[in-house]
């Protein structure tokens, strides 16, 4: 159901006038993947703009920045691993807004790789879900690249179905981007994170 789906685009590499651009095209959601660049950005934009709009952390977050990240950002998309969730939850007391969270997963074979595992969700959303101001929206993935990205869509969406069985409102799914939306959404995907798709091609 495509009015089920929310686009978040990816501002990341781009100038903030870009974000100010789309919030005239009537964009509310954009996305970031490094504090260091989203932080400024969003305070750029901040004192350009009085539009209620929602920023979305997507990349790999160190403990250090979340503090920082927490200033503009109320989702954060890549909740990776339990020092993350540690972190967040010491953070998020003092955040200006409730923080809503996904648990990116691992979807490769090799275990060491970021992200949690689909076999110990249940125990880490547990974790998230005692926690008492963060909200767990769902499960986040990024397919891979060298094979048919339906099979990375169809372990998330098991992943969800099993979440959804110990938290029901835990029903949202970041997958999707640029190269891979439409079979994102086949699987049940309900937030799309599109930067090249929509900005062209970053600068960096
Ligand atoms: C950059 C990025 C995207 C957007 O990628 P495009 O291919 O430009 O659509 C989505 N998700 C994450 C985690 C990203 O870092």
């Amino acid at each position: 159901m495509a009015s089920d789906v929310e686009l978040v685009v990816i501002t990341k590499n781009h100038e903030p006038q870009l974000v100010l651009d789309l919030i005239d095209l009537g964009e509310r959601n954009f996305g970031e993947n490094r504090d260091q660049e989203a932080n400024p950005k969003s305070k750029w934009v901040a004192e350009r703009s009085d539009e209620a709009i929602t920023w979305h952390f997507v990349g790999q977050l160190q403990s250090n920045k979340v503090k920082s990240a927490l200033e503009y950002a109320t989702v954060i998309h890549s909740l990776d691993r339990q020092s993350l969730l540690s972190a967040l939850i010491k953070s998020a007391i003092d955040a200006p807004k409730p923080v809503g969270v996904f648990v990116q997963l691992n979807l490769t074979e090799d275990a060491a790789r970021g992200g949690i595992e689909p076999a110990n969700l249940e125990h880490f959303a547990n974790a998230v879900l005692e926690s008492q101001n963060l909200y767990l929206l769902g499960v986040m993935g990024v397919a891979a690249l060298d094979r048919d990205p339906r099979i990375d869509f169809e372990t998330i969406a098991k992943a969800s179905a099993q979440l959804q069985k110990i938290s029901a409102d835990s029903k949202y799914i970041s997958a999707g981007m640029s190269h891979d939306f439409e079979a994102a959404i086949e699987f049940g995907a309900t937030h799309l994170r599109i930067g090249t798709a929509i900005t062209g091609n970053r600068s960096k």
